[in-house]
C-alpha cells in the first residue's frame, strides 16, 4: 500500500530540511525522506560551522539572497529557541585586484553593504595573529560570522515537525518517476505517492537528475580542527571568521576558518575548524575516501603556516565533506523541465549553506506555484541551454 503527500523531499541534509519547514509551514502535507540520519556527516552539511557573510565576491546577485537569508535566520531562532547565527566580524584578505576583494568591493558598492578597510595596526586590533603576505589588504565585514550546521538542521526539523511534516530517516530513495498525476517514489522501506516532489540531494543529484543533461561535479575537501598554539587570540569573542586568498602556487583557492569556540557549542573540543576553499579530487559519494591523507593534511597546514603560525598546532579532527559543483560555480534552483510536479536544489558548489532559509522558501514557491517572486532567475537552468 502506497501513502499519500502533497510534496516529497528527496534528502533532508541542509536544503531538504529547510524545503520541509518551508512547506509545512504553508500547511502543505509533507514527507521528507533521508536515507540517513538527521543530521548526519556524511554528505555536505557536517562539521558543526558554516560561513556567513553578504558582501558575495562570487557574484552581487546573491546579495539580496542573503539579506532575506539573515532575517529569515533569525526568524528560524525566534521559532524553535536556538541560536544558530553568530555575528563575529568576517576578515577578508587578498591581492586588491584579486577575485576575493575585488569582489567583495564590488558587491558592498553596489548594494551598499557596510565594509571597512583595515591597515595593518586596525588588522593587528581586530585579529593580531594573522600574517599576510605583501601587497595584501584586508577588509572587515562587521555581519561576517558563522552558522551552526548540524545545529540549523535540528532546528529546521524541529520546525517542520512542528507543523506537521513526515520526516523518515535511514530511508533511501532507490527510484522515482513522476507519473500523468504526481509522482511515485519507491524506497528501501515503501513506496509513496505525492503530488510533487522536490529533490535536494546534495551529492548524489547527479543520480537523481542523470536527465537533466546539466554536469555536475562532486569533489572531495577535507577540513579540520587544530589546537592553537596559544589559546586567547584565537577564542570566540576575541578571533573573527576569515577568508583569505590562497597562493596560486599552492591551487590558490581561499584558506578560511572560524574562531576556536568553547564546548558548549557542541562542536568539539575548543579548536580552531580551518579548511581551503578550492576543487579537491572529483568523487563518486558511494566510493568517497573519508580517511586523511599527507596530502590533505599539507592543504590546510599550508595556510596556517603562512598566515597564522600561532594556530598551527596538534591536530584534534578532521572530516571529508563533499561539493557539488556546477559548471559556473553558481546554484541551481529550478523547476525540473521535463516534470512540472517536480523542483529541485543542486550544484551549491561549497557555499550554499548560509542560504538555507531562503532556498527552502524558493523551493516551496517554486513546487507548489511554478514560479517564485524572489530573485532567483540568475541561478535557473536556462543559463545553460545554448543560444
Ligand atoms: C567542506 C565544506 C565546507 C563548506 N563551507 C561552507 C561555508 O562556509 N558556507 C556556506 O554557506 N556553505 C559551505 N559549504 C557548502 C554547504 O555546506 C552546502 O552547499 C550545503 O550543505 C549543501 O546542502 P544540501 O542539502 O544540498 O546537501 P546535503 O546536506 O548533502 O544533503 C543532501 C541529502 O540528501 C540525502 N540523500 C541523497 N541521496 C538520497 C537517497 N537516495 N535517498 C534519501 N536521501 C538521500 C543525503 O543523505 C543528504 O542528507 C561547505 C561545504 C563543504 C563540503
Amino acid at each position: 500500500m502506497t501513502s499519500c503527500f502533497d510534496v516529497i523531499v528527496a534528502g533532508v541534509g541542509a536544503m531538504g530540511a529547510a524545503t520541509c519547514s518551508a512547506l509545512a509551514r504553508r500547511g502543505v502535507r509533507v514527507l521528507g525522506l533521508e536515507r540517513f540520519d538527521i543530521p548526519h556527516a556524511l554528505g555536505s552539511s557536517g562539521g558543526h560551522v558554516r560561513l556567513i557573510r553578504k558582501a558575495y565576491y562570487e557574484h552581487p546577485d546573491y546579495v539580496p539572497l542573503l539579506e532575506l537569508a539573515y532575517r529569515q535566520w533569525h526568524a528560524l531562532e525566534l521559532r524553535t529557541r536556538s541560536s544558530l547565527l553568530f555575528q563575529t566580524g568576517l576578515v577578508h584578505a587578498g591581492r586588491p585586484d584579486g577575485e576575493l576583494i575585488a569582489g567583495v568591493r564590488r558587491a558592498a558598492s553596489r548594494h551598499g553593504l557596510a565594509i571597512a578597510a583595515l591597515d595593518a595596526q586596525e588588522l593587528a586590533a581586530r585579529m593580531p595573529p594573522l600574517h599576510l603576505p605583501e601587497g595584501y589588504v584586508a577588509i572587515h565585514e562587521a555581519d561576517g560570522g558563522f552558522v551552526l550546521a548540524e545545529r540549523s538542521i535540528v532546528a529546521f526539523a524541529q520546525d517542520a515537525l512542528a507543523h506537521g511534516a513526515e520526516l523518515h530517516a535511514r530511508e533511501r530513495i532507490v527510484h522515482f518517476e513522476a507519473r500523468e498525476r504526481g509522482v511515485h517514489v519507491v524506497t528501501e522501506r515503501g513506496a509513496y505517492d505525492a503530488a510533487r516532489l522536490v529533490i535536494t540531494a546534495g551529492p548524489h543529484a547527479p543520480r537523481f537528475l542523470a536527465d537533466l543533461g546539466v554536469p555536475l561535479r562532486v569533489t572531495r575537501q577535507v577540513v579540520a580542527w587544530v589546537r592553537p598554539k596559544r589559546e586567547a587570540p584565537f577564542a570566540y569573542g576575541a578571533f573573527p571568521c576569515y577568508a583569505i586568498e590562497g597562493d596560486p602556487a599552492e591551487g590558490a583557492g581561499l584558506h578560511y576558518g572560524f574562531p576556536a569556540l568553547p564546548a558548549s557549542f557542541g562542536a568539539g573540543p575548543p579548536a580552531l575548524k580551518v579548511g581551503h576553499h578550492a576543487l579537491g579530487p572529483l568523487t563518486d559519494p558511494e566510493l568517497l575516501d573519508r580517511g586523511l591523507g599527507v596530502g590533505d593534511e599539507a592543504g590546510f597546514r599550508a595556510g596556517l603556516a603562512r598566515h597564522l603560525p600561532d594556530a598551527n598546532g596538534p591536530l584534534l579532527a578532521a572530516q571529508v565533506c563533499m561539493y557539488t559543483n556546477s559548471q559556473d560555480g553558481h546554484f541551481i534552483l529550478d523547476r525540473h523541465p521535463a516534470h512540472a510536479s517536480i523542483a529541485l536544489a543542486c550544484g551549491f558548489s561549497g557555499h550554499g549553506f548560509k542560504f538555507a532559509p531562503v532556498i527552502g522558501e524558493a523551493l516551496a514557491d517554486l513546487v507548489l506555484e511554478g514560479r517564485s517572486a524572489l530573485p532567483i532567475g540568475f541561478l535557473s537552468l536556462a543559463r545553460f541551454e545554448r543560444p
